[in-house]
């Protein structure tokens, strides 16, 4: 083997200090376990789980520095010691001005959303996000997609498909007016796309055409990090940069954020709200006793966001992003070995199955990616969870959504496996695979009002 022919593997930049013992199952049980949660993996009890992909949300590992830093939590009720080192990291590594804790993401999207949208207003965004747009939509405003067409097509390979459609922006404020517009929404990494990532050059174009006219931009910072790793292996001009410098030239064309510190962070709970506006932190410094906790912890315990400001130094670590995504990427190019359809390119939090291809005697409803998460987990315990027509839900009028895309979604904890577990889960998808036109579809016999994919029961046809 010639030299310039080795390939240097990612690999964690951890040892692993304690162990979580797991409950190790039978097929017999998971036939029964699954059969009880009605096909549905969010009702599986977690006891039951041998590998858990349901999220990579309040699901990462801290490190001994962060449990360490738990210990240093200052439980006072007001001007926690803690909060002003949460604040100091979030000054130094984010480069916003003023920052308000809350208890996750939501929280933050909440206060926001009251604070910057009159009814009326239109809020547009790279992608809707779940809680962001329901935020968007009870304080009165209408969102509305400007992310690029590639977005929405699961094997265009287009390096940033979380980028903003120019054209189809000024589409909007031509409509609408910039007075209408009371900011722009944008998720670095974006989630609903796959994790798919956002160029700085976009950035910069948008921060250049929403500076003319008065724009916002807030920034849904929740997977930055990852975000700023792709823009280091793709974009021209930053693969000698850090993650570090990257994120916080990120952040700099953006006028506030809102974060959920259990995905980038690295910790189980928590949030925050940032700006570089006096009055809209004046603002939520009201309301966030209305409704988190005084602005000094926001509905944390101090130990938490002690936690918090370790995590966020830890993630930007390149050794770390190298990893996390690295381990991604193998579980992908491992499933692509073995011919299982997957979205592409690869994103950063998660593989996400096209159950459509995968099994395409299934119609749609028949539930192809309930079905598909269902079977992976009896093959081999390993908890997915469903991205497609029952995550979609009902119109007003009361008929389905029929999503284009009808993904199971394999989503990674950080710190948390070993590739021996990624073999593990991309075997059992290759073993699922080879008996695919056996496998039969369900139909729905429980379905709830809101949000029918947490709680909706199924049975086998
Ligand atoms: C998870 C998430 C949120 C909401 O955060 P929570 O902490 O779950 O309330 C907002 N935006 C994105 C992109 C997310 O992934």
């Amino acid at each position: 083997m010639k030299k310039s022919d080795i390939k240097h593997s990612w690999a964690e930049p951890y040892k692993i200090k304690m162990v979580e013992l797991l409950k190790m199952t039978t097929k017999q049980q998971r036939i029964k376990a699954i059969k009880e949660a009605g096909y549905n993996t969010f009702l599986l009890k977690s006891e039951d789980v041998y590998i858990d992909l349901l999220t990579d949300s309040g699901t990462n590992a801290m490190s001994d520095i962060q449990w360490a830093a738990l210990m240093l939590g200052d439980e006072a009720y007001a001007g926690s010691k803690s909060y002003y080192k949460l604040e100091a990291a979030i000054q130094k590594y984010y480069g916003y001005k003023y920052i308000v804790p809350t208890h996750q993401g939501r929280a933050a999207e909440n206060i926001l959303s009251k604070i910057l949208i009159k009814k009326g207003d239109v809020i547009p965004g790279n992608m809707y996000f779940t809680t962001t747009r329901l935020h968007q939509e009870l304080a009165g405003g209408t969102f509305t997609d400007i992310i690029i067409d590639e977005a929405h097509d699961p094997y265009s390979d287009h390096p940033f498909k979380g980028n903003v459609d120019m054209a189809k922006l000024e589409k909007v404020v031509k409509k609408y007016g910039a007075k209408k517009i009371p900011y722009i929404s944008i998720a670095t990494n974006v989630n609903m796309a796959g994790g798919q990532p956002v160029s700085m050059a976009n950035l910069k174009e948008l921060r250049a055409y929403t500076k003319k006219l008065g724009i916002r931009i807030i920034h849904d910072m929740t997977r930055v990090a990852e975000n700023a790793y792709f823009i280091q292996q793709r974009e021209k001009g930053y693969a000698k940069k850090s993650i570090k410098d990257i994120v916080k030239e990120i952040c700099s064309l953006t006028d506030g954020a809102t974060m959920s510190a259990k995905k980038d962070a690295l910790v189980n709970i928590g949030g925050f709200m940032a700006t570089n506006e006096w009055d809209v932190f004046e603002e939520a410094r009201n309301m966030v006793v209305v409704y988190e906790g005084l602005h000094t912890y926001g509905g944390l315990a101090g130990r938490d966001m002690e936690a918090i400001a370790v995590g966020i130094a830890e993630s930007l670590d390149d050794n770390h992003q190298r990893a996390r995504i690295g381990q991604v990427e193998y579980l992908g190019h491992k499933m692509m070995e073995y011919n299982v359809p997957i979205v592409q390119p690869i994103g950063g939090h998660g593989i996400f199955v096209d159950a459509k291809k995968f099994l395409p005697h299934l119609t749609q409803d028949q539930f192809p990616a309930q079905t598909l998460a269902a079977e992976v987990y009896i093959d081999s315990g390993v908890r997915t969870m469903e991205r497609g027509i029952v995550s979609a839900g009902r119109k007003a009028n009361g008929e389905n959504y029929y999503p284009k895309l009808e993904l199971v979604r394999f989503t990674m904890p950080r710190r948390v496996y070993t590739q021996a577990h990624m073999d593990v889960i991309a075997e059992s998808v290759a073993s699922v695979y080879e008996r695919r036109n056996s496998i039969k579809g369900l139909k729905m016999v429980y379905e709830p009002k809101y949000l029918r994919f947490f709680q909706a029961k199924f049975e086998k046809l």
